[in-house]
């Protein structure tokens, strides 16, 4: 996070210029800071927690999309396989789908391991 150059730097929570402390001071004092860290929802900085939460729901979809992505795939890798022969009858399909499940579940169970 590099910052502009100049002298003054402003407090984050109150806006008002820092005068004293260190380089990497971002508050004028420890009342602010408190103040900031209470309000930090309407920030658009979050929480290390809220941060977190955000990327666990971003993972769980992704792993929702790519759980309908994999048993689309095996139910398409699976009707491909049986167009050429062409010759079996509904109840075997039907087995077939069972089959398909089967295998997803297998799938699932290896890419969690
Ligand atoms: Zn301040």
């Amino acid at each position: 996070m590099e910052e502009t150059s100049t002298a003054t730097r402003l407090c984050l929570d109150c806006g008002n210029p820092i005068r004293a402390g260190r380089k990497d001071k971002k508050f004028c004092d420890d009342m602010c800071r408190t103040n900031y860290n209470n309000n930090k929802g309407t920030s658009s900085e979050l929480s290390l927690t809220d941060y977190i939460k955000k990327i666990q729901t971003i993972l769980e979809k992704n792993r929702k999309i790519l759980d309908d992505c994999l048993s689309k795939a095996v139910e398409m890798e699976k009707i491909e396989a049986r167009k050429p022969t062409g010759e079996k009858s509904k109840e075997q399909s039907q087995n077939h789908a069972s089959k398909a499940m089967e295998n997803k579940t297998l799938n699932d169970q290896n890419i969690s391991m």
